[in-house]
């Protein structure tokens, strides 16, 4: 038997309606904060990642799946969706179009090669949100409200958001340089990776899982406390619109988040739930003002963010939100075999009209039939044999009641439709005036 790759999963038809609730939520609410969705290719040029997450990241470094094509071309399946939205823009000019900011949301599997745990995976799905176009801290503070409204959407309301600002790039030159200051006396202390951290980018050894603990970080100086005068009033800004949104949110002075392309606002989001056991931290993003010129475009600022659908899936096991039972409306049981062509005629049209209908195509006898209709928790029993042929008329259960009907066949549609409303008046459900409305 040939099984899954580690680190990934099947989603099995149990489980894809919770996927298909979380998707819809997602479009909607990105309807509601008018953001449009870009869809981007899976894997891209090397180049494009190495430049645009960051040579020094863990991503980079140890996480990507980098293969030669067949062309000789070197490329990777995406990591993180940032770079190849801000590839996408560059390439099709969307900078230049006249709605500004830019404002773009994807979903979509991502490729790290991580040790596989509870919420962390090899292929994992991410939803982020990026705009462009726009130094406004109002836009800041637009993202993180479009990801806690999504949250809210989600019935996950225990949540804290944590804000940064690493500043602009002179502010985080000179907070890396007091960083590497700070550290240089102590970084023996800490391992191996944190050692060539050091020395590639000091930022990064503030990533550190293995020594997240230890006081030499702990200790270290904080970005905000190195902030030009003009990150800071962006800043206080960010901090305003927060305010006047109505967000509880707190100051995290050590968050800086693992990729390079940061300045100013950093933010995470944590859901306190239980089913998340150590992986916390539900979404982060940012504000990254240099990606698109680094990426070879214009000068545009940009901020985004993205989350871990797997991550967001789990939360939602502690999350008290009622689970519809999957069902179909009809199941049509044929009886005879002049009446099958006949009565597969009839389920493709009440399909057309929206309904949701099976069939046996195992021609099991009555009993299977019925077992069948049970098992797939049909509202409506469809019996249809010869008699009913040569009078034109089919005969409708509906499972709820347990009320059967003959019916003329033309109006059988119309009268599904009525029944699904009322759960079995015979008005339609919507009469106002007998007993059952
Ligand atoms: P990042 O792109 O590293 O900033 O991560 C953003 C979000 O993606 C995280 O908060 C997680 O929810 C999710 N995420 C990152 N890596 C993984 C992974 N290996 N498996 C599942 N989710 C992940």
């Amino acid at each position: 038997m040939i099984s899954k790759i580690k680190g990934t999963y099947d989603i099995l038809p149990e489980e894809s309606a919770k996927w298909q609730d979380v998707e819809e939520t997602i479009k909607n609410v990105s309807k509601l904060f008018n953001f449009k969705e870009i869809r981007t290719p899976i894997f891209e040029y090397s180049e494009l990642f190495h430049r645009g997450v960051g040579e020094t990241t863990d991503i980079v470094k140890k996480e990507t799946y980098d293969f030669e094509d067949r062309g000789g071309r070197v490329v990777t399946l995406r990591p993180e969706g940032t770079a190849a939205v801000v590839r996408s823009v560059i390439e099709n000019k969307l900078y230049a179009s006249a709605n500004q900011p830019l404002k773009l949301y994807y979903q979509g599997p991502m490729f790290r090669y991580e040790r596989p745990q509870k919420g962390r995976y090899r292929q994992f799905r991410q939803f982020g949100a990026e705009a462009l176009g726009s130094d406004s801290p109002l836009i800041d503070a637009e993202i993180i409200n479009f990801a806690s409204t999504l949250l809210e959407a989600l019935r996950i309301n225990d949540i804290t958001i944590k804000v940064n600002s690493l500043g602009d790039a002179s502010s985080k030159e000179l907070y890396k340089e007091k960083l590497k200051e700070y550290l240089e006396p102590n970084i023996h202390e800490l391992c191996p990776d944190c050692n060539r951290r050091y020395k590639e980018n000091p930022l990064r050894v503030l990533d550190c899982k293995v020594d997240k603990d230890s006081p030499v970080l702990k200790e270290a100086p904080k970005p905000l406390d190195f902030l030009t005068e003009e990150a800071k009033f962006h800043f206080e800004q960010v901090i305003t619109a927060l305010d006047s949104i109505g967000l509880n949110y707190v100051i995290d002075k050590t968050l800086v988040r693992g990729l390079d392309y940061y300045t100013h606002t950093v933010f995470e989001i944590d859901a306190n739930l239980e089913s998340l056991g150590a992986q916390s931290t539900l979404l982060g993003g940012g504000r990254y003002n240099n990606l698109v010129e680094s990426l070879d475009g214009p000068s545009v600022p940009a901020v985004g963010f993205a989350f871990g659908m797997e991550r967001l899936l789990l939360a939602l096991e502690s999350v008290d939100k009622p689970v519809a039972e999957p069902f179909i409306h009809c199941f049509m049981i044929a009886l005879g075999v002049d009446a099958q062509n006949d009565a597969l005629r009839i389920v493709n049209q009440l399909r057309h009209g929206g309904l949701i209908c099976d069939y046996d195509f195992f021609n099991k006898n009555l009993k299977g039939k019925f077992k069948q209709a049970e098992r797939l928790n049909a509202m409506f029993l469809l019996i249809y044999g010869d008699e009913e042929a040569s009078k034109n008329v089919i005969n409708v259960k509906d499972t709820r009641t347990g009320e059967q009907e003959e019916v003329p066949l033309t109006n059988l549609y119309r009268y599904i439709v009525g029944h699904i409303n009322s759960g079995g008046s015979s008005c339609g459900g919507n009469c106002s005036s007998c007993d059952e409305c």
